[in-house]
């Protein structure tokens, strides 16, 4: 019978281990993949698909990389969210005896990435692991190219657990297959992209690993989590994991919540439409000068601080700053030569740093002396404390100051990286080898002059190693017999002597052996460096601190924010706000400031109508993001703000959305609002956009206000919702915090302009019918239009005043149906006068009404 041949079958073998990755088979210079994997391989990475003789009667599908460029193929496909297994032969193939060995010696997945193509410099990436008993989850999320590990317990609530996966914006999830499962189906629209791995293995040594102060300070389920997580690190990376020591517990509670829709609609770190940065808030405040500063402004912004005390010391810091453009710019300046020390630690920890790393490691270092002195003058407490907690790590800097030279290569297996004076018997080797390419220089000379060839010279390559070369003219002079035939080529002969020979054969040696040695003192460099890694890690903490307290003061500076106050009170106070993102976008025109008062005494709740494109949205995303910069302890754009500490922000601001995929836009609003409506609490900020909307205006309108009412009665939270339904206005009858207020509008002949202001009362009409007239839609639909909306208003009275006497008797419908229309009935429209919600008068504006 047929059988595979034996290196086919040390493939199956290997293969059998990693049957979800594809497998890159070392063999020789390139890596192969063999059956399916060459299949999908070379339809993934556009390569040609081949076969080879494997036995069978069948040839084998087989596809290849080469080597030296297969980072990139590998990266292509774990952007792709495909696992990579990379098998290498593990024995000398002149030594083996049969098919070489191999070894799977690492696999590269979606959340285990280190190479630095792969990776965006100012995100982490991260990959999550979820333990999950009796409806409570530990999660853990770890960054391995930084080394970073948080972990947290979330009780009871699988939303909790949503919002806080969506906070890390994983590239891996890893769980029970069931658990990941309910995940995928509740979050599958916001979670593209995401490699979702079963894994319940528990099998690393998490006490060996974690010092006790870390372990103890964690739940039991959380660790599982942790455990977990360093257990599939292990599997998969196949090396020590020195650089995952210092765990990170946080309580949920720490941190203002938002869930993932907010997160979208408010646009803090990616826009709706494209899911860029540009045209986010982490854009418009990214001022970062280090790769590690943009990546901890990001999260930052993505957890806004609950704790008084500590936004407080951030915004003392950026008031200092704020004040002293000179500290800022010198801020800048040496943190320009600071390198991504985080993500150079981890390299060197997991022994893949080169001499360049190291170097750019040693400038990094250099800095720290400077920024720390800077810090320390600065005139801020935060900035005094933080440069007092700096460990400038100048020992670190000194060992590779005297080991490594200025211009090292990339590769550490071909010499060059070690400075003379480093290492005694290196130095002979390099002094060897100095004087052996002298005695061939000199060789050259002597040669020269003894056959009078002046163009004679002496060349090396890998394969015929040193040589004499003399052009084809010069062929004549040569006396017979002083040299050895060994190459010809077009224009040239080359040959050798014995002596030559008999030297080569000490220079390569010592080169050998000096290339051999530098690389064995390399390694002992950078392991006593990975011995230093809490140190630096802890360093790098400090200098991302400092790098986005910069940042905060720079824009804060640069666009006239204001210092917020913030307290633990109720009241918001906003004094001429703006929106600071589209303030920056705006191409024409002056954003138009607005103001925000939200009390007890002047009320929580504001109903906002208005026209389309009055600026109703974009007026009530400011107020929520001013919070935001307030409470990640940046300055805001307004004249003067006062803001509590607001626990959650939750928006329904119904755009048009594809994240929704196929469940309907109302339906999942609905699901929105049951979960703010059961979360919300008394220090929550909701924002409704266009609420009700999506059913018919009867139903709509009556979901709108029962909302409104719950949200009033029970949970007395700061709320502001726009609506289209401007018979809701009557509400403020009722309800004791509710205020009407609507986006003024001014009207100069047959033109609308939206004056963009905020003003008390309520608007009478949408405008839409005016906005279809100034579309240019035909006169004649627009009269029809008026005509109807007409007809259909006078039948809405009519059903208004037979609900009112059926709501005498039944108190049942009161609370849903709008008792009281709040436009006045004698509002009557014509094609020639667009309804209008504010007159003006001259130049004052106001309320028609
Ligand atoms: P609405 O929600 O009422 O339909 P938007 O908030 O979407 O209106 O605003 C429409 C456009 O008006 C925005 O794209 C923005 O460019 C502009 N805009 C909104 N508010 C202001 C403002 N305060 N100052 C200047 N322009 C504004």
């Amino acid at each position: 019978m047929a059988k595979y041949t034996p290196m086919i079958e040390q493939y199956l073998g290997v293969k059998a281990e990693v049957p979800d990755a594809f497998l890159f088979f070392r063999l020789g210079d390139f890596y192969e993949m063999f059956f399916e994997d060459a299949v999908n391989a070379s339809r993934e990475l556009e390569i040609t698909l081949t076969g080879r003789e494997g036995g069978m009667e069948e040839r084998i599908p087989m596809c290849g990389v080469p080597y030296h460029s297969a980072e990139n193929y590998i990266a292509k496909l774990v952007e792709k969210g495909y696992k990579v297994a990379i098998c290498e032969q593990v024995e000398n193939p002149a030594e083996a005896k049969g098919v070489v060995r191999r070894e799977i010696v690492r696999i590269v997945t979606p959340g285990t990435v280190m190479d630095a193509r792969s990776l965006g410099e100012t995100a982490n990436n991260y990959i999550i692991a979820i333990a999950e008993q009796a409806g409570n989850f530990g999660l853990t999320a770890c960054d391995i190219s930084t080394g970073e590990l948080h972990t947290t317990l979330l009780e009871g609530s699988l939303e909790l657990l949503l919002d806080e996966i969506n906070v890390y914006n994983p590239s891996e999830v890893l769980g029970s297959e069931q658990l990941l499962e309910t995940i995928r189906g509740q979050a599958a629209a916001w979670m593209k992209g995401v490699s979702w791995t079963p894994w319940t293995k528990q099998e690393f040594n998490v006490d060996g690993h974690f010092a006790e102060g870390e372990r103890q300070r964690v739940e039991p389920l959380s660790l599982h989590a942790i455990s977990l997580l360093m257990s599939y690190l292990q599997e998969t990376q196949k090396r020590s994991l020195t650089h995952i020591k210092h765990i990170r517990r946080y309580e949920q509670s720490q941190y203002m919540i938002m869930d993932p829709f907010t997160r979208r609609n408010l646009e803090l770190v990616e826009t709706v439409w494209d899911r860029g940065k540009k045209g986010t808030l982490l854009w418009l405040l990214d001022k970062t000068v280090t790769a590690m500063g943009g990546r901890l402004l990001r999260r930052w912004i993505e957890k806004p601080l609950m704790s008084m005390v500590k936004i407080n010391e951030r915004l003392e810091a950026v008031d200092k700053l704020y004040s002293q453009l000179i500290v800022r710019e010198e801020l800048r300046q040496q943190l320009k030569l600071v390198y991504d020390l985080e993500r150079l630690t981890a390299r060197i920890a997991y022994g893949s740093a080169n001499a360049r790393d190291l170097l750019a490691l040693k400038v990094s270092l250099l800095q720290m002396p400077g920024l720390k002195e800077l810090c320390a003058t600065s005139g801020s407490e935060t900035l005094a404390r933080l440069s007092a907690g700096m460990d400038v790590c100048d020992d670190i800097a000194g060992w590779i100051e005297t080991a490594i030279v200025d211009e090292p290569p990339v590769s550490v297996r071909d010499g060059g990286m070690l400075k003379m004076g480093y290492h005694e018997r290196l130095d002979q080797l390099k002094e060897a080898n100095i004087s052996g390419k002298v005695w061939i220089a000199e060789l050259e000379r002597k040669e020269r002059e003894a056959t009078g060839v002046k163009s004679l010279k002496i060349g090396f390559n890998k394969v015929f190693g040193y040589y004499i070369e003399v052009t084809r003219s010069n062929l004549g002079v040569l006396p017979e017999g002083r040299y050895e035939r060994k190459q010809t080529l077009a224009g040239a002969e080359r040959f050798v002597t014995p002596e030559l020979k008999e030297k080569e054969a000490l220079i390569l040696e010592a080169e050998d052996k000096m290339v051999d040695l530098e690389y064995e003192l390399f390694v002992e460099l950078r392991d006593k460096l990975a011995s230093q890694v809490s140190r630096l890690q802890q360093l790098a903490e400090i200098v991302a601190s400092i790098d986005v307290l910069q940042s905060f003061g720079t824009v804060s500076a640069s666009h006239q924010f204001r210092k917020p106050e913030v307290d633990g009170g109720f009241e918001l106070l906003i004094e001429e706000g703006r929106h600071p993102v589209v303030e920056a976008v705006m191409t024409g025109g002056l954003f138009i400031a607005n103001e925000t008062k939200l009390s007890q005494e002047a009320g929580s709740m504001l109903l906002i109508t208005g026209p389309n494109m009055a600026g109703k949205s974009t007026y009530m995303r400011q107020v929520a993001i001013i919070c935001i910069m307030a409470q990640i302890g940046c300055f805001v754009p307004s004249l003067k703000a006062r803001v509590p500490v607001i626990d959650r922000i939750f928006t329904r601001i119904g755009a048009a959305d594809d994240l929704i995929g196929g469940q309907s836009t109302f339906m999942v609003e609905m699901m929105d609002i049951q979960v703010m409506c059961e979360k919300a609490t008394a220090r929550s900020l909701v924002i409704i956009d266009e609420l009700g909307r999506g059913t018919s205006t009867g139903e709509g309108m009556a979901i709108a206000q029962a909302v409104i009412e719950h949200l009033h009665d029970k949970v007395g939270c700061k709320t502001l919702v726009s609506t289209h339904f401007h018979e809701l206005a009557h509400l403020e009858e009722s309800l004791g915090q509710l205020r009407n207020y609507c986006m003024a509008v001014k009207e100069s002949g047959r033109q609308v302009t939206f004056l963009r202001k905020l003003i008390p009362g309520a608007a009478s009409t949408s405008y839409g019918i005016y906005c279809a007239q100034i579309a240019g839609l035909p006169d004649s639909i627009i009269q029809r239009s008026y005509d109807l909306l007409n007809s259909f208003e006078a039948r809405a009275e009519l059903a208004v005043a037979q609900s009112q006497t059926a709501a005498a008797d039944s108190q049942a419908t009161a609370g849903l149906l709008s008792a009281e229309p709040a436009v006045s009935p004698q509002a009557r429209h014509t094609a020639q006068e667009p309804p209008l919600a504010y007159k003006t008068d001259s130049s004052q504006t106001t309320a028609a009404e």
